[in-house]
């Protein structure tokens, strides 16, 4: 396999990846304390890794029948702890994205390789514990429209479950053996410790558990930031009893938002190793081996405080607006609004 070395690049500024990330979170006005995790990665980590770009085939169809979509846009600089956090603000920076014209998928390429972004997600940063909380409960409600198809509510798996917003509405729904993991530290030290007890820190690895060991796994927000969404959904598939079912909720290129937006879209993002329509995420679970595949919009229901945060507007403003919202009433309002996620659950 092809690789590229960032640093060699005079627009890197000589710089890699880690040596510019600052390893001390901020404290006070509301975020969560760090002190473990910073603690837990050290100047010497974060230093002795390159990260390196590779080029890469289609993660579905593993074809190079693709054409570039937008050309790379980043300035490591300007990245922080929170470049690899949920729900943060976005920083409008993305690696070269191509879209495949078999199956319909956006993908970055060249793109890091499996191990750098398992490091940027063990120091990403959360400050997102109210928000997780409402996509939780409006995702829920989408999975209790096909619990009637299933047997039973006995075992149910949350990869990227962040602080365990959703298993918290998993045992709210009467789910049993419930689980969730999570590669970041930082969330799961805010984890209400009921819940927290249910997570497995570390990244998402099938041996990990048995097969047929769940009647429902789910994937939040995540599948767009794996190394190999393929893999995953392989995965997911051999741990799911047959008649479970697979839920992944993430972006939806195709939607009207993110076309009236184009490149001021949050959706283009670092973060973002592909970025999904409802053909490619179809073509992605079929592909895995899944029978029956639905997909469909969803409605988000987030405090306004949140939505000012996605504006494509300068930082400054977002600055005003958020002091604005959070110390009235009118921040914690709440607005539903399709913004171009889509959920996709798929039957073993
Ligand atoms: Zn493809």
């Amino acid at each position: 396999m092809l690789s590229r070395s960032l640093p060699l690049e005079s627009t890197y500024l000589g710089h890699t990846f880690w040596q510019r990330w600052p390893i001390s979170a901020k404290r006070g006005n509301g975020w969560v304390d760090f002190q473990g995790f910073t603690r837990s990665l050290g100047v010497s980590d974060l230093t002795s890794l390159n990260l390196e770009l590779f080029d890469r085939k289609c993660p579905i169809c593993e074809t190079g029948n693709a054409v570039e979509f937008a050309p790379a846009n980043f300035d490591l600089s300007r990245l922080d702890a929170f470049a690899f956090a949920s729900r943060k603000r976005p920083e409008f920076m993305h690696f070269r994205l191509v879209e495949c014209k078999t199956c319909d998928v956006l993908y970055a390429n060249p793109a890091p390789g499996h191990d750098a972004l398992l490091k940027a997600y063990e120091g990403a940063s959360f400050n997102t514990s109210n928000e997780s909380e409402y996509a939780a409960k409006t995702y829920c409600n989408y999975l209790k429209r096909y619990l009637s198809d299933m047997p039973d509510r006995d075992g149910a798996l949350d990869i990227g479950t962040g602080d365990g917003a959703f298993l918290e509405q998993l045992l709210a729904a009467s789910f049993e053996n419930v689980a969730g993991v999570e590669p970041s530290a930082a969330p799961v030290q805010v984890a209400k410790p009921h819940i927290r007890a249910h997570i497995r820190l570390g990244p998402f690895r099938a041996s990990d558990y048995a097969s047929e060991e769940f009647r429902v796994v789910s994937c939040f927000q995540t599948i767009e930031h794996v190394h190999d969404p393929l893999q995953l959904c392989r995965d997911a598939l051999r741990i799911i009893k047959p008649g479970g079912a697979f839920f992944i909720v993430c972006h939806n290129r195709r939607a009207l938002l993110a076309r009236v937006l184009g490149p001021k879209s949050p959706i283009f993002d670092i973060e973002h190793i592909q970025i999904f329509s409802p053909a490619s995420v179809q073509a992605l679970l079929k592909t895995a081996g899944f029978q029956r595949v639905e997909v469909q919009p969803i409605v988000n229901c987030y405090p306004m405080s949140y939505w000012a945060n996605l504006l494509p507007v300068p930082s400054r403003v977002k600055d005003v607006l958020s002091r604005v919202l959070t110390s009235t009433r009118a921040g914690k309002l709440t607005l539903a609004a399709p913004v171009g996620n889509l959920a996709a659950i798929a039957f073993r």
